[in-house]
């Protein structure tokens, strides 16, 4: 046997760990920014000229960060300029879109992918 590897009846059963991974308080994936290594962030075009959100909430779902929420477009900080070019989208100020919690987007560009008109544009964080 190699120095220094234990054999399997020497080694600690499951019983003896030390307790290491269990999550004790919920909650607590908040205090972790998975933001901070983001090398580009999602924006959405909720008005387009053919292509606008239609509140599917696809996005929402597959994010694997949960990180998406769903706010009144008003809350978004969305050019309201632009959405009075486009009355025919039919959403307003008072629609609910999606919207990331950029602290915790990691940039994976997975909501893009799932959107189904593609109203989601991955954009190159500035450095
Ligand atoms: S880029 Fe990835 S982590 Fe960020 S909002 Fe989209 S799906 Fe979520
Ligand atoms: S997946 Fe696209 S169309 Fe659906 S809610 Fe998200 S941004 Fe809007």
């Amino acid at each position: 046997m190699t120095a220094g590897v234990k054999r399997q009846s020497e080694q600690p059963r499951w019983h003896e760990l030390a307790l290491g991974t269990a999550v004790i308080h919920s909650g607590s994936a908040r205090a972790l920014k998975t933001g901070d290594w983001r090398s580009s962030h999602p924006e959405w075009r909720y008005v387009a000229e053919k292509t606008g959100c239609i509140q599917c909430a696809l996005c929402s779902i597959y994010c694997p960060e949960g990180c998406i929420v769903i706010r009144r477009l008003s809350e978004t900080g969305y050019d309201q300029a632009t959405l009075a070019l486009r009355p025919a989208s039919g959403i307003t100020a008072e629609s609910l879109v999606p919207d990331a919690d950029l602290n915790y987007c990691k940039g994976c560009g997975i909501c893009a992918r799932e959107c189904p008109t593609r109203c989601i544009e991955m954009v190159p964080e500035e450095i």
